[in-house]
């Protein structure tokens, strides 16, 4: 695993000069066109629905399981545990989808260059 590679996607940085943010907005998911500091087309390599389908498999092989080995322990009310998994995945999702649409662009940077220019 190359962990330079995380920590950029982990601080949504231009994978070329590592010091401008892709994203255009705090709270969207839509990237700039350009970087703001080296020019990098970033529009060209959008991940698309790369990060959502990421996560629905990490979560759904991990929380779920989870979930079903917590019933087992503590038999609780189906509406407790939709109401208690529902938010913990959500609050997951909204917290990792954009670190991670931002480490599968920082991938493609690394092992695609032709792609980016
Ligand atoms: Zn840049």
């Amino acid at each position: 695993m190359d962990f330079h590679t995380l920590k950029i996607g982990w601080q949504c940085l231009c994978p070329k000069c590592e010091t401008s943010h892709i994203f255009k907005g705090k709270y969207s998911l839509d990237l700039k066109e350009t970087c703001d500091k080296c020019g990098l087309d970033l529009a060209k390599n959008d991940s698309a629905d790369g990060a959502a389908v990421l996560l629905i498999f990490l979560l759904g092989f991990s929380v779920v399981p989870l979930a079903l080995v917590v019933d087992l322990i503590y038999p609780l009310p189906y509406i407790v545990h939709g109401i208690v998994w529902g938010i913990l995945m959500i609050a997951i999702t909204l917290g990792l989808i954009k670190p991670i649409k931002a480490y599968i662009i920082a991938l493609q940077y690394k092992h695609r260059p032709n792609d980016w220019t």
